[in-house]
């Protein structure tokens, strides 16, 4: 018995339609595209009508402690990262329990419509009480099977440069953070900011978690801590299990020494997370010209075979006041402010928001394969380019063979030459 046909699917990737058999939550052998379903009944059948189709979207980097908070308690008047981060210190004063759960409850909704099944949410863990990693905990059980969260603990204030900084890292642990974070561009001094990067790594060699850094989140050149991160991880043989989240100042860097670095990221096995979105309006702020727009060499990472995933950052928040979760936005952006407009790259783009963060958030059984999970995602295009110029709908979320989010897009009508007509906006 087959609970669910997907006719005419544009698998990423693959020219030819194909049919996806669905039965038990699981991928069955399919039939080609077209082709009568197989005897023993099918309860459902959709026709995508040659729509792409890809695995579930991946969000390796977002704070979803902050969102909706853009204004509170005060806007971000200059709109940049240090005013930021100010308004948001004072904001974590006021959190509750309830306040956080409510809030993130709302954009996890909105994921989930935009095919997003795996998050890995950064929660600021420099509050004494840590307020926002408990409900967000309370919160991962809620919605375990629908949403996978990862909940990274992020020392938004410093590790040395926050009072009690390394013992919240330590009870965020025990709290059950799944991930070790830093900031170590952010810490007092270069010093505090290298041994900020040694203290995540052996605390989560210890417990045997992921590391996840925002690293070099600055136009500074002279901030080098992704160095120091691969050279932690090639000493500690943790290769695959750690991320550098922004490396914004990698655009700053003389080509001798980001040759020289990104050398050492691919030996050290690193994954790469640019955030295009929070990035392009935060840097680049001091220069006159060059402007600098706020991402890290994506394109010579991905040349060295480093993997690089897009995060999404922000949801309106004190560092960003737009969004509501969707990674295609943020891979729409990357075309523009990361110049990835050619064919290939487009592709890529849509791999930067499945397979790669995937990779780094370390899914198991990730991917569309027979015997594999029916979790996947209908896009209202025909092809990545299309997802990608159309940001286009989701109509259809998959999740274990379920249905759990499914959108009828706009119609969109023109009158042209005195008659109605119907409107869409793919190439004849
Ligand atoms: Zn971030």
């Amino acid at each position: 018995m087959i609970d669910l046909l997907l006719r005419n699917a544009r698998l990423a990737g693959h020219d030819a339609l194909t049919d996806i058999a669905v039965a038990d939550g699981v991928i069955v052998p399919g039939t080609p595209a077209g082709t009568v379903p197989p005897a023993g009944g099918v309860a459902e059948v959709i026709d995508l009508g040659g729509r792409l189709v890809t695995p579930p979207l991946v969000e390796p980097h977002i704070h979803l402690d902050a969102v909706l908070t853009v204004g509170q308690p005060r806007p971000n008047i200059s709109g940049s990262l240090f005013e930021g981060i100010a308004v948001w210190a004072e904001r974590v004063r006021d959190l509750t329990y309830s306040d956080v759960q409510s809030r993130v409850r709302q954009v996890l909704r909105w994921q989930l419509t935009c095919g997003v099944q795996h998050v890995r949410s950064h929660v600021d863990v420099c509050d004494p009480q840590l307020t926002a990693l408990r409900a967000l905990a309370d919160l991962r059980e809620e919605v375990r099977g629908l949403i996978d969260l990862q909940l990274v603990a992020f020392p938004q204030q410093g590790i040395l440069g926050f009072d009690g900084g390394k013992e919240l890292m330590r009870k965020a642990v025990e709290l059950g953070a799944d991930v070790i974070g830093g900031i170590p561009h952010y810490e007092l001094t270069r010093e505090d900011g290298v041994e900020s990067v040694r203290f995540a790594l052996a605390l989560a060699d210890e417990h045997g978690l992921r590391v996840d850094i925002h690293c070099d989140e600055t136009d500074d050149d002279h901030s080098r801590f992704v160095e120091v991160l691969a050279a932690e991880t090639i000493r500690r043989g943790m290769s695959g299990r750690v991320t550098a989240s922004h490396t914004t100042a990698m655009h700053s860097y003389n080509g001798a020494y980001a040759y020289r670095l990104i050398r050492n990221i691919a030996r050290a096995g690193l994954h790469m997370v640019t955030n295009p979105l929070d990035n392009s309006v935060l840097q680049g702020r001091f220069d006159t010209g060059p402007v600098r727009r706020g991402h890290t060499r994506v394109k010579e990472l991905q040349a060295a075979g480093i993997n690089v995933c897009i995060g999404h950052d922000s949801v309106m928040d004190p560092w960003y006041p737009l969004g509501y979760g969707d990674p295609l936005q943020a891979a729409f952006v990357l075309v523009h402010y990361g110049q990835m407009s050619g064919d290939r790259e487009l592709r890529r783009l849509i791999e930067m928001i499945t397979v790669n963060p995937a990779a780094a958030l370390g899914v198991p059984g990730y991917g569309l394969r027979e015997g594999g999970p029916a979790d996947l995602v209908v896009f209202d295009a025909p092809s990545e380019a299309d997802a990608l110029r159309l940001i286009a709908p989701r109509t259809l979320v998959l999740r274990g063979g379920r249905i759990v989010a499914r959108s009828t897009p706009a119609q969109h009508i023109v009158t042209w030459q005195g008659t109605e007509e119907p409107v869409t906006f793919l190439r004849a």
